[in-house]
This record gives structure tokens, C-alpha cells and sequence, in this order.
């Protein structure tokens, strides 16, 4: 018996629990797990940013707890972040430079040669095709002094502007929706808005699963009024006290009534409106074709519920709003996005503690990479388009300002489609995995294999993307490096390094300089950089007097502080939890923009052949792609494999019971094997299946459909058709 629970726990727990020792500050602990010391840092999974505190024994990380001080997480951790120590001891990790030799093989090299494999590389396919044949996917995985390092890199030392990262797969709608309101990137709140708002309207926003320590500052706010708008009944929507079960794709739909609600019955704050914003006439003219009885017949849902929550956040006097992937991942993302914040500015939810808009963003520094990677705008959130930013920006690093580009590069979806059209002949990949998380898999696979030259830079091999690089650069992952982090809500946190990389890997921050010594532009970049910590030197100075101010900050105070939330500043020596307090916004004329859109309809609909629409998410043991989390023994075991969630009306009509395999057929491609989840947290309609699972990778299925403001894929909803599947298992 207990060698059969051995087996299954993957551990010997007769042996843990009588081989334990003792750690003056968390008691009792498994012999293995006494560190000999303790390192603050923040986890490198999400952007909720958790302290954390690593144990260190034997220069192996041993243990993980969260730090009881951090005013995020306040000691507490989820499955991902209690485990994440043993991502750094997973078998796949790099550990070599690998290059692909005549026979197609990819064999070890030194460093020197890799590097110059890469810049001869890209230097013959620049020479030939012209300097924007090349480009660059990155991530949201470093910290913002290697996003700093490698935007510089990218822009003035290869001298491409072709370089996006795979936020735009996540929240780019957020970031082009925040500018049309707002006139700049930023969330203006904060979580102490879950603890401290008297409604919180959660949009499209599973938090329960994807940012399960949020859960704990809403648990916080007694008096809080929950209101949850998604498809699925999902473990958020189950505690809410207002459930609206919407129609996918019904957001915009159901915010125009909303707004047309607060303006019918003299809810719209009209001070406000008249002193901060313009477009008001136009917005209540545009609302008014959106009465009750029609948005209940456009959403599916009942006009009692749309009634209720109207009322419930018309009356309060601090609403928080927030979203997350519901509204982004739509070809809509970036107006559902800016109708969310017309609904906040009329109804004067905006600048104060518990009263704003809030995009609650994915990976653990997609902040620190809209700020400074020089990927979407310039460093401090400047415009490629404005004369004015890029002679500052020149003068602050004493070049001319001819150098810097004067319109933004292309999109990553647009970096697939100049690959399949010959114009993009290199790519550089970094931390991303492109073979899994982009729509419409056939399709980018053609592209990457059309490429002349593939760099592939990750803390991980074999992962699906490093198979089909020409050249691997091994990189250390979280725990292994020094930086920062920006989380959702504005706050910078330390990153700190507890064990050195394994075997020859190197911090990305190491690769970017080393790069760029070796195509000459070294000094010029980075003049006597040696760290992190001078990149970080150079934000303050760069961010100074910009509303992503970092000026005030410094590692010490974010240590003492467990992160400080820009901007940092004279004024603000100690952060600021709420943009906009003054009602000024960073627009020409300084007033926000009250925008409104009306719903399209959707990519692809369903029909006699696809019949039911595929919704795609996450679940909390995974992450991403798996890259990460599906070595980790507890979370592998938690949810080894894929499956769709069903409805027991759709399962009735296809004769499927619970733990029976089913294929998904859309349009583009198959996914075969799935186990099925008999569940009424799907309408009857749809199927849902999460996406980080290699065998069954549901982005075979999804649609190269994209936001045109933001680029953002429409991962949301396809149309497929379901099969029994009795074969074995793929
Ligand atoms: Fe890490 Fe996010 Fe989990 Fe916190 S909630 S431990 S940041 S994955």
C-alpha cells in the first residue's frame, strides 16, 4: 500500500514525514527542505506578483513560501507558486548553445560560436533582404531591465522596428484600449480596489482560476457586491451575488445597455463628464438604440439580471471594474475595452482608491514590457508617431533623433503573415512558444519553416518551438536571475537570483549585452553597463516626468517595501495606488475620450457542419503552454491532459457520458482524444477546452482572426463539430 501512494505521490512520504528538521522561521520541514538560507523575490508566473520567500540548501532551491510581508499575496500562494521551485530543476531544461549542423541535427557549441552564428546569420539576411527581414518575438516572462536591454538592442542595434511579444496575445487589447480612452497605457487602479469597492464587476475575468490570490482581497471586502459577467459558470461566476450568463460575444452588446441605462435614468455623473471628458452627446445619442428589452434579446440574458446589475452599479459610489481574457480575446477586444472605461468615467468610477478600470494582465511582468520593451510604443510609454517623444527620448541617450524609429513595427500576427509573404526571412523567438499559443497552428508552422534562420532563446529544450531552431540559446528562468517585475496593478518588485543558471545557461540580460558586443554596438548601447541594476538606473532617468514615472524608486525601497506602484515619484515618494485622480489624462486636450462601438458579428459562426462554438482558457495548475508547469510532479498530476467541458444537453444529443474521449473538428485542423467533463458551467451551445496541453493543442482549431486596433487574436470562439473518438490515444 504505501509503495503504491509512494509511486503515485512521486515521493517517499514515510520517509518525509519522519526525516524533517527545523527552520527558526517556518517550523518543522522535511530534512531535504531546511535551507541553509532564504531569498526574496517575487513569482514568475502570473501578474498578480506574490512575494515570495526560496529556500536555498546545497546551491539548490528547496522550498518555496510566500513572503507574510508582501502586500500582495500577505504569505499566501497558489498550487503554481507553491511548486514553482521545481520548475528550476526540470529535465528539459537548456543547459548548452545548440546549433544545427549540415546533417540537421542540433549539436552543442561554445558561446562565441553561437554568437556569432546568430549575427552572421542575421547580418547576411539583412544584407540580402533588407534590415526589416528580420525580426523579433519576445515575451513577458523577463524583467524589465532585460525588456529594456533587448528593445535598445533590437531597435538601434539590429535596426529592425519588427518586434512584438506574445502579450499581444493577451492583453494588447487592454494597452490599445486603455490609449483611445485615456491617451496612454496604464491600469488606472488597483487590487486594494477588490477590498476596499462597495461593487466589483468582473468582466470576462475568471480569477478563482487565473489569479487565484486575488480571491483573497475580495474575500477581504465584506460589503462588496460581486457582479460576474462570463459564457461559462466558472468558480468566480459560482460565488457571485449577480450572475449574468452572457451570450459570447454579447459584451458590447450589454455595455452600450448598460451605459444607455445610467444616462436613461440619471445616473451619468454630469459633473464630472462636463469637466474631464468630451463625447458625451454622441455617446447618449449612440446608446439610445440600445433599450433593455433589446439588449436582453441580443445577450440571452434576462432583463431582470441586466436591471439588477445596472441598478447595483449605477447606486454605488466606488465601483471596480476589471477583465481580463473574456474581452480581450476578441476581434472586438480594444472597443469592448474602451466601452468598459465610458462606463466607468460616466458613472465617476475613476481615480480614487476602490473606483477605476482595471485589465488584470497575464504573465508576471506583461507590465514591465508595455513600459520599457520598445516594442508597441517607446521607452516611458512614448509614441513612435510624436516628433516631440522622440527628440526626448534622443536626448536622454545622446543620439539623434533621426535614429529612433517614427511608426511602430509590425504586429506579431503580422510578423506570421510577412514570414508567409517572403518579406521576414529571420526570426529571433525569445521565452515564447509559438508552436502551441498562436491561432491557427498549420498555418504559423508553414511560416516558421519558411524562415532562413531561427534563433530560439529559452530556459527550456526540447520544448515545440527550440525543435525547429537552427540555433538554441539557453537562458535562466525565474530564480535564476536579477531584475524586477511590474504586476497588474502598477507595482514593481525585486527579482532575485537564489542559484546560478544550470550548465552554460546565461540570464537573458547576459545574452542581450553579449550580443551586442559582438555586433559592435556594445559601448554604444550600453556604456559601462555591468548588471540589471544600471539598466534600471537608465528607466528612472528615461521614465522620469512620464506617467510610468520609476524615478523615486530604487531596489532597496522596493525590497523594504515589497514593491512600490508607479508612478514613483518627488510627489508620490512611496507609489500611488489610483491613476487620474485629478481627472486629467495624458490626451491632447487632457479630457478622456468617452468612446462607443457597436457589436459585429463574430470571425466565424456556427453552422450545420460546426454546429457548436469552442471557447478556449486556462485552468490554475497550468500555465501557458506547459512549458513550465507540466515537468512540475504535483501540477502534472493535478490535470495531466486536456479536456472539454460539455453540457449534458449537448452530451444527451451526441450520446457521450462522462470520461468518454471525443475529437474537435473545426475548419483548420483536428484535436483528437479529448476526455470529456459533463459540466453546466457550459451553455449547450459551446464546449470549453483549456490550452496548454502539447498532445491535444486546441490552437489547432482556433481562428487567424484578429483585433485590427490591437492585433489580438480572437481565441474566444470557433465553430467546430465533435466526434466520438475510440482509436487510441494519440
Ligand atoms: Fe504566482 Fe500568480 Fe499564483 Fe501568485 S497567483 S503564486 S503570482 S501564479
Amino acid at each position: 500500500m504505501l509503495k503504491k501512494l509512494k509511486a503515485a505521490l512521486g515521493f517517499d512520504i514515510k520517509a518525509e514525514a519522519y526525516a524533517y528538521g527545523h527552520d527558526p522561521e517556518y517550523g518543522y520541514l522535511s530534512a531535504q527542505k531546511v535551507p541553509e538560507r532564504w531569498v526574496k523575490t517575487t513569482c514568475g508566473y502570473c501578474s498578480v506578483g506574490c512575494g515570495m520567500v526560496v529556500g536555498v540548501r546545497e546551491g539548490k532551491i528547496v522550498s518555496v513560501h510566500g513572503d507574510q510581508d508582501h502586500p500582495v499575496n500577505r504569505g499566501t500562494l497558489c498550487p503554481k507558486g507553491l511548486s514553482e521551485h521545481q520548475t528550476v530543476a526540470s529535465p528539459n531544461r537548456a543547459q548548452v548553445p545548440l546549433l544545427r549542423n549540415r546533417s540537421g541535427v542540433l549539436e552543442r557549441v561554445p558561446w562565441e560560436h553561437a554568437y556569432r552564428a546568430m549575427v552572421a546569420g542575421v547580418r547576411e539576411v539583412q544584407a540580402r533582404h533588407g534590415l526589416e527581414s528580420f525580426a523579433v518575438l519576445s515575451t513577458g516572462q523577463l524583467v524589465t531591465e532585460e525588456f529594456y536591454a533587448l528593445g535598445k538592442l533590437v531597435q538601434l542595434g539590429f535596426h529592425t522596428p519588427n518586434y512584438d511579444g506574445n502579450t499581444t496575445l493577451c492583453m494588447s487589447s487592454a494597452v490599445a484600449g486603455y490609449k483611445q480612452s485615456f491617451g496612454s497605457d496604464g491600469p488606472p487602479g488597483s487590487y486594494l480596489g477588490l477590498q476596499t469597492a462597495e461593487v466589483v464587476f468582473l468582466i470576462g475575468a475568471n480569477i478563482a482560476d487565473n489569479h487565484p490570490v486575488l480571491w483573497h482581497h475580495l474575500n477581504q471586502n465584506e460589503n462588496r457586491t460581486l457582479i460576474v459577467c462570463d459564457p461559462r459558470k466558472t468558480k468566480t461566476a459560482m460565488l457571485a451575488d449577480i450572475y449574468l450568463p452572457i451570450r459570447p460575444r454579447g459584451d458590447i452588446d450589454l455595455l452600450n445597455g448598460l451605459i444607455h441605462l445610467v444616462i436613461e435614468h440619471g445616473y451619468a455623473r454630469r459633473e464630472f463628464i462636463d469637466a474631464h471628458t468630451r463625447g458625451f452627446a454622441e455617446l447618449e445619442a449612440h446608446c439610445r438604440a440600445y433599450p433593455l428589452e433589446v439588449v436582453a434579446a441580443r445577450t440571452g440574458l434576462p432583463p431582470k439580471l441586466i436591471w439588477d446589475a445596472f441598478q447595483t452599479i449605477a447606486r454605488a459610489e466606488k465601483v471596480f471594474f476589471a477583465w481580463t481574457m473574456g474581452i480581450n480575446h476578441s476581434t472586438q477586444g480594444t472597443d469592448a475595452v474602451s466601452l468598459i472605461n465610458t462606463l466607468a468615467l460616466i458613472t465617476g468610477n475613476i481615480g480614487r482608491t476602490g473606483a477605476a478600470p482595471m485589465s488584470i494582465t497575464g504573465q508576471c511582468n506583461a507590465m514591465g514590457s508595455r513600459e520599457f520593451s520598445f516594442t508597441s510604443s517607446m521607452p516611458g510609454y512614448r509614441k513612435f508617431e510624436k516628433q516631440e517623444d522622440r527628440r526626448e527620448l534622443a536626448g536622454l541617450w545622446g543620439i539623434g533623433a533621426q535614429q529612433l524609429p517614427s511608426r511602430r513595427g509590425l504586429a506579431y500576427p503580422d510578423i506570421v503573415d510577412a514570414i508567409l509573404e517572403g518579406k521576414i526571412r529571420a526570426l529571433w523567438v525569445i521565452a515564447t512558444n509559438p508552436v502551441l499559443s498562436f491561432p491557427d497552428q498549420a498555418r504559423l508552422q508553414e511560416a516558421l519553416g519558411r524562415l532562413d534562420l531561427l534563433v530560439v532563446q529559452d530556459g527550456f529544450h526540447p520544448t515545440a518551438t527550440t525543435e525547429l531552431a537552427d540555433l538554441v540559446l539557453p537562458a535562466a528562468i525565474w530564480g535564476e536571475k536579477e531584475g524586477s517585475y511590474t504586476n497588474s496593478e502598477r507595482r514593481a518588485s525585486r527579482v532575485r537570483a537564489a542559484v546560478p543558471p544550470p550548465g552554460e545557461a546565461k540570464p537573458d540580460f547576459e545574452i542581450f549585452l553579449d550580443l551586442a558586443r559582438y555586433l559592435g554596438v556594445g559601448d554604444h548601447l550600453f556604456p559601462g553597463w555591468r548588471g540589471p541594476e544600471d539598466a534600471f538606473a537608465e528607466i528612472r532617468r528615461v521614465s522620469a516626468g512620464r506617467l510610468c514615472d520609476y524615478s523615486g524608486m530604487s531596489y532597496a525601497q522596493m525590497e523594504a517595501q515589497g514593491g512600490i506602484q508607479w508612478p514613483c515619484d518627488e510627489q508620490h515618494p512611496q507609489g500611488c495606488d489610483s491613476l487620474y485622480a485629478a481627472g486629467i489624462f495624458p490626451t491632447e486636450d487632457g479630457r478622456a475620450h468617452l468612446l462607443f462601438a457597436s457589436a459585429e458579428k463574430g470571425p466565424e459562426e456556427v453552422d450545420r457542419i460546426y454546429p457548436l462554438l469552442l471557447n478556449t482558457g486556462r485552468t490554475v495548475e497550468h500555465w501557458h503552454t506547459g512549458t513550465k508547469t507540466r515537468g512540475v510532479p504535483i501540477l502534472a498530476k493535478l490535470a495531466p491532459e486536456a479536456w472539454v467541458e460539455i453540457n449534458p444537453q449537448t452530451a444527451r444529443r451526441y450520446a457521450i457520458g462522462p470520461h468518454d474521449r471525443v475529437s474537435l473538428i473545426s475548419a483548420r485542423g483536428r484535436v483528437d482524444g479529448l476526455l470529456v467533463r459533463i459540466s453546466e458551467t457550459i451553455g449547450p451551445e459551446q464546449v470549453f477546452v483549456p490550452f496548454h496541453f502539447a498532445e491535444q493543442c486546441v490552437n489547432k482549431l482556433t481562428l487567424p482572426a484578429f483585433d485590427p486596433k490591437s492585433r489580438e487574436p480572437n481565441y474566444k470562439q470557433c465553430a467546430v463539430r465533435l466526434e466520438r473518438y475510440r482509436q487510441p490515444l494519440p
